[in-house]
């Protein structure tokens, strides 16, 4: 399933242009920046699939990428779709678009039967902030399974990774919808994606 081709199916700028419900869907939230793109790329082995880039996000949309070599028909459906959500947090966004954003990845949170879990990406030398605790409590209403994967990790020392996964578990303790394993990877040095494909695999079981 990973290290096989995938392919990007297409952006979602709204609801009514869904997919039909079919493959379980795993999705990806995280501020701008926190190397959402990178970790995509990586997970499934395939360097150029989710763009990756600095420019704060133009066009929110949900992002669809499937393993190559299904038809999609009924009996030849892909045994999974990652989304790709857009980006929050850039610090110039104006109240429409913080609405708009919030608009679609609620309606879509709430609305997707097909959704197994979404993974919030938390940049490890930020830490959870403000806006992420404002997804997490999104997600807590929509009822969504979550789980947090630090992204980055070769970015800070070796010996704070534990006490930052500590700190992080705490956080989301108190948040009913969240995993509480925490993951801890970088894409750079492809550190964690193993642990995180099995997540992955164990949530589209479920
Ligand atoms: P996105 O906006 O969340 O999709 O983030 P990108 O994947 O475009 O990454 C943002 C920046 O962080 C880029 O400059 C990446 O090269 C860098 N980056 C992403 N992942 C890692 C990583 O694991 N380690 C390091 N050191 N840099 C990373």
């Amino acid at each position: 399933l990973f290290g096989r081709p995938w392919i990007f199916i297409r952006g979602v700028p709204a609801m009514k242009f869904l997919p039909p419900e079919g493959p379980p869907e795993i999705a990806f939230a995280g501020r701008s920046n926190v190397g959402k793109s990178s970790l995509i790329n990586a997970l499934v082995g395939h360097k150029g699939l989710a763009r990756t880039s600095n420019t704060p996000g133009r066009t929110q949309e949900l992002n669809y990428f499937v393993p190559d070599g299904f038809s999609g028909a009924d009996d030849d459906l892909p045994p999974m779709a990652l989304v790709d959500m857009p980006g929050y947090g850039y610090a110039q966004a104006p109240k429409e678009q913080v609405d708009a954003w919030t608009k679609l990845v609620f309606d879509y949170l709430r609305g997707r039967s097909t959704l197994k879990r979404v993974y919030v990406l938390i940049d490890s030398r930020h830490g959870v902030k403000k806006n992420d605790e404002e997804v997490f409590a999104l997600l807590d209403k929509a009822a969504v399974s979550y789980q947090i994967v630090l992204t980055k990790t070769d970015k800070i020392k070796d010996a704070g990774v534990p006490r930052l996964i500590e700190e992080t578990r705490q956080k989301i303790l108190k948040h009913p919808a969240a995993y509480p394993d925490v993951l801890a990877t970088s894409s750079e040095k492809s550190r964690g994606l193993d642990d995180l494909r099995n997540a992955i695999l164990t949530a589209i079981a479920r």
